[in-house]
């Protein structure tokens, strides 16, 4: 469903459709903030605003934001807080590890906000943080949603070097719309953060949003080359403007439309697929990662 008039206008003055419209179970959410917040820890489920917070924190399951809640970019979709950066906490790791023995995580999810104001972009943060998570549950799955260190291969080595189970980088939209959407990063740049983990045999995964005035052939086209990087789980939802003041949503798309991307992806020979309005890049994360 294409927004009427200029697409410049601002969406958040038409009404969601029906597809989109999801209760969130704030009992769940409020009961598992408490026990965040005790241990400093920040779920990029609450900074991103996704409206698939209350399912995953009735079931349990949250995507760990590390490395603080501020980032030093600008993406135009993102409701992360942007601007002043804190040293990053010492304990999170240990925090982080607490937490998901304490939620009995089979499959611990880590992401962060961009911190291309520290030397490493925070990759060591990011090893000790695995490292403390597989000393407490040592059968878990460790899937890394990660930044894509401003280019810097050894920061990035340093993070694949611990050999998560799965290393997600979310390529987010097509190359056209990165001027605007994404202006800080570069679709080639993430390319190569996914060949490189899917080069040293670890599972890639990355994932994008629909409606930001993309065409179907752009995101083919993108899906084509995530493939030709080894990336074997892809995922696409709905981009929904978390403001007024974030990027306009250009287009909602149907569930048949996921469908067919879905079938077109399979087809160009990525294994994994979750397609559909409210799919997110850690959403189920645990069954995407079942290949
Ligand atoms: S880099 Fe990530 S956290 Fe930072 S603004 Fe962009 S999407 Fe948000």
């Amino acid at each position: 469903m294409s927004v009427p008039g200029n697409p410049q206008s601002n969406v958040a003055l038409v009404k969601k459709p029906a597809w989109l419209r999801k209760k969130i179970g704030f009992s769940a959410v409020g009961a598992l903030k408490g026990e965040l917040r005790q241990k400093h820890l920040h779920t990029v489920c609450e900074s991103a605003k996704c409206p698939n917070i209350g399912e995953c924190f009735s079931h349990g399951t949250a995507t760990f934001l590390i490395l603080g809640n501020a980032c030093t970019r600008t993406c135009a979709f993102c409701a992360v807080d942007k601007g002043a950066t804190a040293m990053p906490d010492p304990h999170e790791p240990e925090n982080v590890a607490a937490m998901s023995a304490r939620l009995n995580l089979r499959h611990v999810v880590i992401t962060s906000v961009t911190r291309d104001d520290l030397p490493d972009g925070g990759a060591l943060h990011y090893v000790r943080t695995v490292e403390a998570v597989r000393a407490k549950l040592p059968g878990a799955v460790v899937e890394l949603l990660i930044p894509d260190f401003d280019g810097n291969t050894a920061a990035l080595d340093a993070v694949l070097s611990i050999r998560p189970e799965i290393l997600n980088h979310n390529v987010e939209t097509v190359p056209s719309l990165y001027p605007r959407v994404r202006p800080q990063a570069d679709f080639a740049r993430s390319l190569d953060v996914l060949r490189r983990a899917a080069g040293c045999g670890i599972i890639a995964k990355s994932g994008m949003m629909a409606g930001l005035g993309e065409t179907d052939d752009e995101l083919v086209n993108a899906m084509e080359r995530l493939k030709d990087t080894g990336v074997k789980i892809f995922t696409l939802g709905q981009y929904l403007a978390p403001s007024r003041r974030h990027a306009p949503v250009v287009e909602y798309k149907e569930e048949a439309w996921f469908e067919n991307m879905a079938r077109a992806a399979r087809s160009i020979g990525i294994e994994k697929v979750m397609a559909g309005p409210f799919v997110r890049s850690s959403y189920l994360a645990e069954k995407a990662g079942a290949l």
